[in-house]
């Protein structure tokens, strides 16, 4: 594997003292915006790839399509380039001009699709290229089982191995594929079938009874059930609310010094919620997926 791709994972994690309640649990935040690419994307990203790779579905003459801009689209972006294959990417044409020089400078070449057609036009444009031509080959995270197996092979062990536990007591975390709640808590349920597997959903959602109210937590409840979600794996889902994650975002940032995410700020809060529960002492685990740098002005 070429060097950068070796520092995915390992990132840090750091323990939040319960603010909500200072005689019950804290919490234990994996902070993803340290890996290269800048957010947790960057595991299923390298793993998808590897994966395509292995299965030769994915040779040097075929390029890599996806309908993503954010943090999939980067991860992908990354470690397709880094492993010598070339990505283009279909975004709305009025995704961030931001975003979109972000993801040339890294190699992506960008398709635009016209957001005049109706929310969604990327995904249409992309699977009229794949149908129409094979030179390109889609991942597509909300199918493919790299996906979760990323956060099972290496979140998952990550967690035991840095707080040096036998087992934990609940990992919280959103679900935009599923991919790190599935591969997370497939992992750590394995290691103990105590463990609990909690879900993270903006207030107004049903998760489980398919209802999703269009929210501004970014990449968690999409609006529909991914192929990889599993509920018999989750114990119980959490509501958050928008103006509570924004302030507690801004708390941690202003005292702590940790200023992550829209939906980092949705995890912590609800496992400080599930904390609350739990005797000082146990161990409760989330995940930062993103840093709050790419949500600088979101309302
Ligand atoms: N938060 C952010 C910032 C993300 O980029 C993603 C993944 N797109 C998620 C949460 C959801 O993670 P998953 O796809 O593993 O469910």
């Amino acid at each position: 594997m070429t060097e950068l791709l070796n520092y995915v994972g390992n990132t840090p994690i750091i323990k939040i003292e319960n603010i909500f309640n200072p005689d019950r649990s804290g919490v234990y935040v994996k902070l993803e915006e340290f890996n290269p690419g800048g957010s947790i994307k960057s595991r299923p990203g390298v793993h998808m790839v590897l994966d395509a790779q292995e299965k030769k579905l994915l040779t040097k003459d075929k390029i890599i399509l996806e309908p993503r801009g954010g943090n999939t689209g980067l991860g992908i972006t990354i470690a397709a380039i880094a492993l010598g294959y070339k990505v283009n990417l279909v975004i709305p044409d009025n995704f961030s001009k931001e975003k979109i020089k972000n993801l040339e400078s890294y190699g992506a070449k960008i398709i635009l699709s016209d957001h005049n057609t109706g929310p969604g036009s990327h995904v249409r444009l992309a699977r009229e290229i794949l149908n129409s031509d094979n030179n390109y080959i889609s991942l597509d995270q909300f199918s493919n089982p790299a996906n979760p197996l990323s956060h099972y092979l290496t979140t998952g062990p990550e967690i035991i191995n840095q707080l040096k536990v036998r087992k934990v007591d609940a990992f919280v975390a959103g679900i935009g594929t599923g991919g790190t709640l599935m591969g997370v808590g497939r992992y750590l349920k394995g290691i103990s079938s105590d463990t609990k597997v909690i879900g993270v959903q903006p207030s107004g959602c049903d998760f489980k009874n398919n209802i999703f109210i269009p929210y501004k937590i970014e990449a968690i409840a999409v609006g529909f059930i991914p192929p990889i979600v599993n509920f018999s794996l989750i114990d119980h889902m959490i509501n958050v609310d928008f103006n509570e994650v924004m302030e507690l975002r801004s708390w941690l940032s202003k005292n702590k010094g940790i200023f992550v995410g829209v939906s980092s700020g949705a995890n912590i809060l609800a496992s400080l919620k599930e904390a609350k529960k739990y005797k000082k002492g146990k161990i409760i685990v989330t995940v930062a997926p993103d840093s709050g740098r790419s949500y600088i002005g979101y309302e």
